[in-house]
């Protein structure tokens, strides 16, 4: 790991102001996904920005409909949330899955999101969901936000404060977990809205996304059964030693399934 300049500001101006000075700046949330990308050199920012004492990234509030999270919300937290397991019990109990003890304590939903790991699950639930992204400066619908592997619509010096989950009629995530890591092989968010049906898939491609098939039948036909022969192609799934891109695909329609099964 390289050298950094360590900064603790305490308001959101001063932590972009010092965003924008440094030579190469990162901001540090939970630490759980960027400081293992220093340890092995893969990042070697000049200056670490720490969220910790910012004002206004914390707290779990229901507001106007939707439930709205603090960017520092720690996954331990939003998995024991009242507010979390009254309005969206799915999103409590996908939060209570993630990684270990840990990285539950540690992680938060705004680092998550800016880091859009392929097989993280807040995407999952984000665009499902219909969530909107808040920054410091604009929100960002669900389907604008992510756009590709590691990539999402954040600037360089742009801060997540909080997102904005509306509260669906019916929820639910279905994960098949890395047995160490407990990252996504493949996850899926079904939400059910008035708006319609949404389904969402984590870890088994480039970056999460939507399964345009599924929601249409799960629109007509609120059941595991409608689902029944509709796949995911293959040939634009994820291979590494986990899984293959034509397990990844079956796995879609399991956890689908299960998913729908579970809502609530
Ligand atoms: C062993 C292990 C197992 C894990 N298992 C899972 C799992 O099962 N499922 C899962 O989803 N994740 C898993 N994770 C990842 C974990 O959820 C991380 O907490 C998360 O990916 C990053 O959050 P963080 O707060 O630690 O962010 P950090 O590591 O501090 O930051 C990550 C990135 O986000 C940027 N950033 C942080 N906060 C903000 C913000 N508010 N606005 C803009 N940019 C920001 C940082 O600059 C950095 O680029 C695992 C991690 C580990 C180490």
């Amino acid at each position: 790991m390289q050298n950094f300049e360590y900064h603790r500001p305490s308001s959101l101006a001063d932590a972009v102001a010092a965003l924008r000075a440094a030579e190469e700046g990162k901001l540090l949330a939970g630490g759980q996904s960027l400081l293992p990308i220093m340890k092995h050199d893969l990042a070697a920012p000049s200056d670490l920005v720490s969220l910790r004492d910012v004002a206004g990234l914390d707290g779990i509030r229901l507001e106007d409909g939707e439930l709205v999270i603090g960017a520092m919300s720690t996954h331990a937290e939003v998995a024991d949330s009242p507010d979390v397991r009254g309005a969206i019990p799915a999103l409590a109990a996908l939060a209570a899955r993630i990684g270990d003890p840990q990285v539950r304590n540690r992680g938060t939903l705004g680092g998550s999101l800016a880091h859009n790991d392929p097989a993280a699950d807040y995407p999952a639930a984000v665009l499902a969901l219909n969530a909107t992204v808040v920054t410091d400066r604009r929100r960002i619908a669900a389907d604008d936000y992510f756009r590709g592997m590691f990539a999402t619509a954040l600037d360089d010096d742009e801060i997540i404060t909080a997102v904005r989950f509306p509260v669906p009629e019916k929820a639910a995530y279905a994960k098949f977990p890395h047995p160490a890591s407990k990252y996504a092989i493949v996850g899926v968010m079904v939400a059910k809205s008035s708006d319609g049906v949404r389904v969402a898939v984590t870890g088994a491609g480039r970056s999460v996304f939507r399964v345009p098939a599924m929601e249409e039948a799960l629109a007509a036909e609120f059941s595991p059964g409608a689902l029944e022969g509709i796949t995911v192609d293959a040939a634009e799934l994820t291979s590494d030693l986990a899984a293959g891109p034509e397990y990844r695909a079956h796995l879609v329609g399991v956890m689908a399934r299960r998913a729908v099964e579970a809502c609530e």
